[in-house]
């Protein structure tokens, strides 16, 4: 040390806040604090001296840090540490601490805190976090932690790009979208069903190697990008792969869950421009897997292309359906065996599409299904048909009231709809006990949590329910008795095979039996022949319904069915 400079004068003009304290004081309190520290914190050293250093500290100071600082000093040890703290005017700064004890002879005499103001770099920390974090979350999908959408695009966007620039090299897209997932969700609940996506998206990852790009684009679609192929076949050998690691059943939170997946792939053989048409083709496949039956993958081919478009055409055009008008109800009759005559009515949709003449139910109910759009045609459909068969109670109000049939498609079983149905009664007027639901065998095989429930309710409404299409799904039989179920419906293509298969007639036999059982009574629907009615005669069969009878009719001709059903009851 110069002879000319003092240890004191030193510490007043360093730019380094210099704090001394008395451990031995209770409290340990500033004894001294340098010129820099005033400078530092904005406190006149007249106003610290005497107090503890904790009145830098503020609310959002960090405790873990503050409790590190305090073991440190009853451990007589020294301790480096950076705190947020406030000046004198409110304003907060970060303020690196280094605090050292003095001993002398190993006796502990002063602790000794420097104290500097780093608030600038630690600024740029943060800012620097900040940054990497809002890189990954824009990049990355939050729950499964996958590259995004966005990502996944880049990542096309390179490998097009590769391709045009002459590299000869085969690349795939495989858009995967589970199959009933939703179903999922809304009977397990949402955190099971994040959880099973999670699962599954590690169970993706398994079947790909680390080169490969798997992606998550929301919801349940999974996209991967496959490059530097060797062939075609490498391709399928993945799909396979994907489709057979999904179809063992994934355990979440107690709960044993299938699944399977519809996989649409695009090769870069078709040549593409941008990353977007990629997608969009392999998109297209998805769907035609789906349609096809799910489960199972296709490859892209431009002819599907023309499919997609008429299908969006027809979906942009049944949007307008419904305030245009062009929706309308058929009722085909539901004939009593016994009497010969009409217990009621099965209401059947029909759409007058203003360029493609009468559209057909099979067509558009899928796509309306798809979209979401059956939720308010199916509103419109039960009160219509509500309304129609009020009109008719007042119109014949003299002869026994007859029944109204109304299909229901899976999206609206989910939705409200024991509320929806009370609604339109009370707005109707219609006696409940005339409105019978007809539920697909599939959708309640689909929805088997929730169907004992939701069948439940609507029961309670006083309405009846029907199982439509019976024999085509996969019902367990044990499982039907547990519905409220008030009729089941034989598909057609049951009754269409009884002239001809005696094996047929055997199966009707056991159905119809079966439903006697379970208190049920049966409908056989589709009947066509004099010879199926002779069947169904011998089988004691109760009602039936088809061609051979009446096909569906639109309310004029419907109206003039029951009245001369009238006249003929006098
Ligand atoms: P579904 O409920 O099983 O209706 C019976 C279908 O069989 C009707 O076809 C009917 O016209 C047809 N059919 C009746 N008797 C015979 C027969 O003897 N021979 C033949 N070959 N066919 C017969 P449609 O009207 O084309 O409806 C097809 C399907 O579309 C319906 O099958 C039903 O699942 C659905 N659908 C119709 N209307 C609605 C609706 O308002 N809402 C919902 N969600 N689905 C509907
Ligand atoms: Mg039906
Ligand atoms: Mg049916």
């Amino acid at each position: 040390m110069p002879k000319n400079l003092s240890l004191e004068q030193v510490i007043a003009s360093t730019s380094t806040g210099v704090v001394i304290t008395d451990p031995h004081q209770p409290d340990n309190p500033i004894l001294y604090a340098n010129l820099a520290f005033t400078q530092i914190t904005g406190y006149d050293v007249a106003e610290v001296v005497g107090k503890n250093c904790r009145f830098l500290s503020g609310v959002d100071t960090d405790p873990g840090t503050l409790q590190l600082l305090r073991e440190a000093i009853a451990q007589q040890q020294s301790i480096t540490c950076t705190l947020l703290n406030y000046r004198r005017d409110g304003s907060c700064f970060w303020n690196e601490i280094t605090v050292d004890p003095v001993f002398e002879d190993g006796k502990l005499l002063y602790f000794v805190a420097m104290q500097r103001d780093v608030t600038t770099r630690q600024q740029s920390i943060d800012l620097k976090l900040m940054e990497e974090r809002l890189l990954y979350e824009a990049l990355y999908d939050s729950l499964t932690g996958l590259p995004n959408r966005i990502l996944l695009m880049e990542r096309l966007r390179q490998a097009v790009q590769a391709a045009q620039q002459g590299e000869d090299t085969l690349f795939a897209t495989l858009f995967i979208d589970l199959d009933r997932f939703k179903m999922i969700n809304d009977s397990l609940g949402h955190s099971v069903g994040d959880r099973l996506l999670v699962d599954i998206a590690n169970r993706l990852s398994g079947c790909l190697c680390p080169k490969d790009t798997l992606a998550r684009l929301g919801g349940d679609e999974f996209v991967v990008l496959l490059e530097d192929l060797s062939n075609r076949e490498s391709v399928t050998r993945v799909a396979d792969r994907i489709q057979y690691a999904l179809t063992l059943p994934f355990s979440v939170e107690g709960h044993e869950v299938f699944t399977a997946a519809s996989i649409g792939i695009a090769l870069s053989t078709t040549g593409y421009a941008c990353p977007e048409d990629l997608l969009r083709d392999a998109d297209i496949a998805m769907y035609c897997a789906k349609a096809q039956g799910r489960a199972r993958y296709e490859i892209f081919q431009p002819k599907m292309h023309t499919r997609a478009v008429t299908l969006l055409q027809l979906e942009t055009d049944l949007r307008r359906a419904i305030e245009r008008q062009e929706l309308q109800l058929y009722y085909q009759p539901i004939i009593s065996l016994r009497t010969r005559q009409a217990i009621g009515f099965e209401a059947l949709i029909r759409w007058q599409h203003p360029t493609r003449g009468m559209v057909s139910p099979s067509e558009f109910i899928p796509i309306a299904e798809e979209t979401g759009l059956i939720v308010p045609i199916g509103d419109w459909v039960l009160r219509q048909a509500c309304q129609q068969m009020q009109t008719w109670r007042q119109m014949f109000a003299d002869r026994p009231p007859l029944m109204v049939n109304v299909n229901v498609s899976g999206k609206q079983f989910g939705s409200h709809l024991t509320e929806q149905v009370s609604q339109i009664l009370r707005d109707t007027g219609l006696d409940p006990h005339q409105l019978k639901l007809e539920i697909t065998e599939t959708l309640l095989m689909e929805n088997a949590e929730y169907a004992v429930n939701g069948l439940t309710q609507l029961q309670k409404l006083g309405i009846q329910l029907a199982i439509d299409d019976f024999g085509t799904g996969y019902s367990s039989l044990s499982y039907l008795h547990r519905l409220p179920i008030d009729t089941l419906k034989i598909d057609r293509s049951f009754i269409s095979r009884l002239d001809t298969d005696a094996e047929q007639l055997t199966i009707v036999r056991t159905i119809i039996m079966l439903a006697w059982n379970l208190g049920m009574d049966v409908v056989a629907e589709g009947v066509e022949t004099s010879k199926q009615l002779a069947q169904l005669y011998a089988l004691r069969c109760e009602y039936a319904q088809g061609y051979f009878f009446s096909k569906p009719l639109d309310a004029q001709s419907a109206e003039q069915l029951i009245r001369s059903q009238q006249l003929a009851e006098l």
